[in-house]
């Protein structure tokens, strides 16, 4: 099936890893410019270079902390400068802060709702205008189930997705008078270098594989598993894709059914 992304240009937040990085494959396949940043742009380019059939006059890179206003405009306006257009955003930079709230420095609580709400809102009003200029202007910001279904070991993290998620579907109402449609993906658990991180730092005598297998147990996902990047990225692309013009203010859980409501 032709996505009818070929040509088009797609700014994908930290792509240099995990969920980011297997957007961009599957972008790349389609035909799409790649717009990207991270805070380290070595890494990110490096990342990218390893992308079978991505040439290197189809990608635009930079260092970037989305959280930083001028720093967004600046590499937003000089990607546009550059392919002349933004067609796709895709607000995926980020982490997440494991801790319950009586162990969160207020800091801390800070800087997750200005990672979750400004390294979002930072990306897409600096695209908005190249995004009304495209006839296939499309948003997709990554956020997680805990937005709907929060959890204490990430209590912070479960409260600025929750606002997240608010954000979102005013942002599909606002931008839907630009023509621009704006949803979101809620991961459940997905194999990228968060987890690998936290595996490292775990001091567990299991290998990777048994210690996710018993984290998965625990967090009751039925299909028994972490998620795979690619298996995000689909859902991403798809709702980039002109194809799915009718769909705005919608989310896509991607969580291997560890969500309970309904
Ligand atoms: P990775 O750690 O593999 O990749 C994160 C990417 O974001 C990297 O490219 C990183 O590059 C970049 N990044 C992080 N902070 C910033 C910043 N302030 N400014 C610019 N770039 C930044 O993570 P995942 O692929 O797992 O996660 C992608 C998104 O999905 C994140 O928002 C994450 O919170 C969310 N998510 C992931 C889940 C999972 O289980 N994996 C579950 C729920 C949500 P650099 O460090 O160089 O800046």
């Amino acid at each position: 099936m032709d996505l009818g992304l070929a040509g088009r240009t797609v700014l994908v937040t930290g792509a240099s890893s995990g969920i980011g990085l297997a957007t961009v494959r599957y972008l790349a396949d389609e035909g799409a410019n790649i717009v990207s940043c991270a805070r380290d742009a070595d890494r990110l380019v490096d990342a990218l270079s390893t992308i079978v059939g991505l040439d290197s006059d189809r990608v635009f890179t930079g260092s970037c902390d989305v959280t930083d206003r001028a720093a967004v405009e600046t590499f937003v306006g000089d990607a546009v400068g550059h392919f002349g257009r933004i067609d796709g955003v895709v607000c995926n930079a980020g982490r997440s802060l494991m801790a319950r709230l009586p162990d969160t420095a207020d800091d801390q609580i800070r800087e997750e709702f200005d990672l979750k709400i400004f390294g979002t809102w930072n990306v897409v009003r600096a695209a908005r205008e190249a995004l009304a200029a495209s006839t296939a202007g499309a948003v997709v910001n990554v956020n997680a189930i805990l937005s709907r279904q929060p959890e204490e070991r990430l209590a912070v993290t479960s409260a600025a997705r929750a606002a997240l998620l608010n954000l979102t579907h005013t942002m599909a109402g606002e931008l839907a008078q630009d023509g621009t449609r704006v949803n979101s993906v809620l991961l459940g658990l997905i194999d990228t270098g968060q987890w690998r991180r936290r595996f490292e730092d775990s001091e567990t005598d299991l290998d990777y594989d048994a210690w996710s297998a018993e984290i998965a147990a625990d967090r009751g996902i039925a299909l028994g598993r972490f998620g795979r990047a690619e298996e995000v990225a689909f859902h991403i692309v798809t709702l980039l894709s002109p194809l799915s013009s009718y769909t705005t203010g919608a989310s896509i859980d991607v969580g291997g059914g560890v969500s309970r409501y309904l």
